[in-house]
């Protein structure tokens, strides 16, 4: 009732603004001044962040919370990915967290009261070599048992589903099969960011954005509090999440993570008619393709070679995955690009997520969600809400805790992560 009503509301309140230049048009978020004190502090404001501060003032009602954003919201990797989201991963760990996130997602939109355009258009990975089909057959029945949605389909299934995929089996990289998820696809990146904001800030949460954290205050071993571009504040609680600079704020308290930071790259070509609609991945080539609702054909690869904080990548990359793409959609061979940019990731060993407290006291990272995490914001804003409102991980976290890589129950998603997107 009260969300239709807000709904009719913002639909009289579009027209009004329209017709008086946008003059008294409400902000989405506040723009509060840092306090001295916060009981939460989250930094980073990606999706990620946000959606932890989200469901820490929504599901366990905790207040006097802040997210420090170095930059503007969503402008980290959150805004640089190619939003490919899918729960069909071969552990019975990944599938807990990432079905937990997909789930979220098929409500989300409702759950904020903003579009975030997920759209469930399938995710079609394809293989290219016998082998391949055949690691591909034990994955998918892997998946199954996890009671996620995947199925095998054979290159004439694949043909009649995606009509501008090339099956010739003479071409270098020949479709032999692929396995699809039909609940996968994609969703607006900002929008997700701006949605999670939009209600976190409407339940009092501050959000400050152009703050960097430069160092972070320890007494013995508690928190103690944050040193910010916008001065000292104080917390008993910090949580971490800010990808490609995870092992830069570890070193601030002191720590060492197991991580690797590492250039990835993406583009889009210039606006056509809709000629897919559904996302392609290749392992092999290591190549991901989809058409954004704009007629962008959105294209990622897999990871520079090299560790970095640059933001962008080297030229090989683009230049071999836009070969690949060409050979298997001919069609695309005279389009131009109309974008192109990097974001870092960060890396774990075994290319799965660091969800943990540390031996700080009310230290908390999250973080390694490498090439993959846009698809599991909502869970790992869910899962890391819980575990800083309670000190503990909860069953579907507890495996992704920084002490796996010392007593070496690791969680090797590399199979699944050939592309993780
Ligand atoms: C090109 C590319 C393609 C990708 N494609 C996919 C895909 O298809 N599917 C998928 O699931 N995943 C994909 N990913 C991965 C995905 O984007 C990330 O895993 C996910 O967005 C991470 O979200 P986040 O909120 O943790 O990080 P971010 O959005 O990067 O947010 C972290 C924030 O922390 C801030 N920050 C950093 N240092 C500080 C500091 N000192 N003080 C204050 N703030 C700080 C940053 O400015 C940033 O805004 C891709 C990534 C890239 C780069």
């Amino acid at each position: 009732m009260i969300k239709n009503f807000k709904q009719k509301y913002s639909i009289f309140s579009l027209a009004r603004n329209s017709l008086s230049y946008h003059k008294n048009w409400n902000k989405a978020w506040r723009s509060p001044h840092p306090k001295k004190n916060y009981d939460i502090i989250i930094v980073g404001g990606g999706g990620h962040g946000l959606a932890t501060a989200y469901y820490l003032a929504s599901v366990h009602k905790l207040n006097n919370i802040a997210v420090i954003e170095k930059g503007w919201l969503g402008g980290g990797n959150t805004g640089r990915n190619t939003t490919i989201i899918r729960s069909n991963y071969l552990w019975d760990e990944s599938a807990a967290i990432y079905e937990h996130a997909l789930k979220l997602w098929e409500s989300l939109s409702t759950e904020l009261n903003f579009n975030v355009m997920f759209s469930q258009r399938g995710v079609l990975t394809i293989s290219h070599s016998e082998h391949e089909l055949k690691e591909m057959s034990r994955r998918v029945h892997a998946i199954r048992l996890n009671g996620i949605d995947s199925e095998i389909l054979s290159p004439s299934q694949i043909k009649e589903f995606i009509p501008i995929i090339n099956t010739n089996q003479n071409i270098r990289y020949p479709v032999m099969g692929g396995f699809l998820q039909k609940r996968g696809g994609t969703a607006r990146h900002d929008a997700v960011a701006w949605g999670y904001a939009r209600a976190a800030d409407s339940l009092g949460v501050d959000i400050i954005q152009n703050c960097e954290v430069q160092g972070i205050i320890r007494d013995q071993n508690k928190i103690k509090g944050i040193i910010t571009s916008k001065g000292e504040i104080s917390t008993k609680k910090l949580g971490v999440v800010v990808a490609g600079h995870s092992s830069l704020l570890a070193e601030m308290a002191g720590l060492k993570l197991p991580i690797q930071s590492r250039p990835l790259q993406a583009l889009v070509s210039e606006p056509i008619k809709p000629i897919l609609d559904t996302v392609i991945m290749s392992n092999a080539v290591h190549m991901y393709i989809s058409q954004s609702d704009k007629g962008e054909m959105v294209l990622g690869a897999g990871v520079d070679k090299y560790n970095s904080y640059a933001q962008k990548g080297s030229f090989p990359v683009p230049q071999h995955m836009i070969s690949a793409a060409v050979e298997l959609f001919p069609v695309l061979s005279r389009l131009r690009m109309l974008r192109h940019w990097g974001g870092i990731v960060d890396t774990c060993p075994d290319a799965s997520p660091i969800i943990s407290k540390t031996d700080v006291d009310g230290l908390y990272f999250n973080c390694g969600w490498g090439t993959g995490g846009f698809k599991a914001t909502p869970g790992s804003g869910h899962v890391f809400a819980d575990l800083i409102a309670n000190n503990e991980p909860n069953k579907i976290s507890a495996p992704y805790s920084i002490n796996r890589f010392n007593t070496g129950f690791l969680i090797d998603e590399h199979g699944a992560a050939g592309v993780a997107h």
